[in-house]
């Protein structure tokens, strides 16, 4: 799907009366069509689907919102709300010109920040590094750091979840949602926000939107927990034998700092050449055939270098690490954490590849990395395994990368038989073959299929937020059962 296909649809500028009634109650800067829709609001972040819509809306206010709603419900036009557009399951982008994309972008205000409550409250299109700049001024900080921060969005955050390198400590990003308003498919504007730490009036029906991935309604703004910032952090690059050894290393610094352990990843050695794709200067400190990431924080002033160096050195004895190093400047823990952080893009810039998001009680991490690595190098030879992720949550990305030499057609046909493969090992051993991404429009049907009472359950509830099925149609729910 090209840019010029957009314009040719049959809803171009002009054309369609619900654009030109969006273009009068939001002015020029509101509205988006034909030739002005960059793929920045159609492509995905990793460039795999290209979506397509009539229009663009860019509302300012919770009541422009509201309008908006209010008006694509009367022509009968779907809404498909986006954030940064960096979700990675196919969730703000629609296949047909049928819908608006409802950007939040311009919804970007900081409310307050109450240091006394420990809460702030921001609109949606706020964005994750812009928050953690501004709590940082007031000596606070949020408890969510992900690799896309520069880009995604409080509401695209609540509305798939997102978990990120801190879960271990501070949970997923629904732990840190005190409250929210919403507009609803009918326009009407609902708020759970009173800034209190307990409010048991009833259960919060809003809550339903955090990893509701926008099939409940739009964001609007939120009300979220925070505290204070670090005063002391101290970071440790750790090789070790296998991921056997890895989850040893997990159980021994949970005895030996529990309780300032906020960070463990983990990445086997084939996934490291990958980061050289995002900056080629970037070299790990040590060999091993496992990389593991370690990081302590803490709102004391502690001395957490010499606990982790204490911890280390156990763990060399004990012969659970086979080689550590304690970062000593800010920049060598930038760096650290830059060959982490740079897997998610440099898989993306190497090109087509199986990327999977999945998660296990930890214990069975170990045994799931050797068999999906087995399965892909006996089913699928021309397949490279990396297998990486947040494993002090359990949470797992085995990736599989097609040999250079493979065509992408046909990568891509052979990459769905690993897909399935994957999916097959991990809902035998009980796990989810979602951990933190969502379900999107690339897992509905894999939702539907396995958890068929979940599913439907979740449509009728749905049929109480949005009865004609305006909001993002056939992501999370797939769309024969969306109006049940
Ligand atoms: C380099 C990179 C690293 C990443 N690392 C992580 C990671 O560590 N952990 C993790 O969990 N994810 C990660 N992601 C995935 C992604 O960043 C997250 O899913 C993020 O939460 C998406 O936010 P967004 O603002 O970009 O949302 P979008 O991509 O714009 O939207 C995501 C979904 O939310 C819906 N939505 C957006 N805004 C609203 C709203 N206001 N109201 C209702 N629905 C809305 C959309 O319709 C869509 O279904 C990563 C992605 C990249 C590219």
């Amino acid at each position: 799907m090209t840019q010029a296909q957009v314009s040719d649809s049959p809803y171009a500028a002009g054309e369609h009366t619900v654009q030109k009634e969006l273009a009068k109650l939001l002015g020029p800067s509101g509205i988006l069509t034909g030739d002005e829709i960059s793929h920045a609001f159609t492509q995905d972040w990793a460039k795999d689907r290209t979506g397509r819509c009539m229009a663009v809306i860019r509302p300012a206010t919770a009541q422009d919102v509201s309008q908006v709603c209010r008006l694509c419900a009367e022509a009968g036009v779907a809404i498909v709300p986006q954030g940064g557009h960096t979700g990675l399951v196919a969730g703000a982008q629609h296949d047909d010109t049928d819908c608006i994309i409802l950007s939040t972008q311009r919804l970007n205000r900081i409310c307050d920040v109450d240091t006394d409550n420990l809460s702030c409250t921001v609109e949606a299109g706020v964005v994750l590094e812009t928050l953690q700049a501004t709590l940082k001024e007031q000596g606070q900080q949020f408890g969510v750091a992900i690799g896309s921060q520069g880009s995604a969005q409080i509401g695209g955050l609540i509305s798939t979840n997102a978990g990120g390198v801190r879960v271990l400590r501070h949970g997923m990003m629904g732990a840190h949602v005190m409250g929210l308003e919403m507009v609803l498919a009918d326009g009407s504007i609902v708020s759970s926000i009173s800034g209190l730490h307990k409010d048991n009036r009833g259960p919060d029906p809003l809550r339903l939107a955090i990893g509701g991935e926008g099939a409940f309604g739009i964001i609007t703004k939120a009300c979220l927990r925070i505290s204070p910032q670090w005063q002391s952090a101290a970071t440790a690059y750790v090789g070790c034998a296998s991921f056997g050894d890895a989850l040893a290393m997990l159980r021994h610094l949970r005895g030996t700092a529990h309780e300032v352990l906020s960070a463990f990843e983990v990445m086997s050695a084939a996934c490291l050449p990958l980061a050289k794709f995002v900056d080629p200067t970037l070299v790990p400190p040590l060999d091993a055939p496992v990389h593991v990431l370690v990081q302590l924080g803490s709102a004391l002033d502690l001395p957490l270098d010499d606990m982790l160096e204490n911890a280390l050195s156990a763990a060399l004895e004990q012969g659970i690490a086979a080689d550590a190093v304690v970062a000593k400047s800010d920049r060598q823990v930038q760096r650290l954490w830059a060959l982490r952080e740079g897997l998610v893009e440099g898989h993306s810039r190497r090109g087509y590849h199986v990327r999977s998001d999945v998660s296990l009680r930890l214990g069975q991490l170990p045994d799931a990395v050797s068999a999906l690595e087995t399965m892909l190098a006996a089913e699928f030879p021309d397949w490279i395994a990396q297998s990486y992720g947040h494993m002090g949550d359990g949470n797992l990305h085995f990736n599989a990368l097609p040999l250079e030499t493979m065509v992408e057609t046909q990568a891509r046909e052979i990459g769905k038989q690993i897909e399935q493969r994957i999916f097959d090992i991990i809902l035998e051993r009980g796990g989810s073959f979602s951990a933190e991404h969502g379900i999107g429009r690339t897992k509905a049907g894999w939702f539907h299929e396995t958890m068929p009472a979940r599913h439907n359950l979740l449509s009728r509830i749905k049929g109480a937020f949005d009865p004609d099925t305006m909001m993002n149609p056939g992501c999370l729910l797939v769309r024969e059962d969306a109006k049940l």
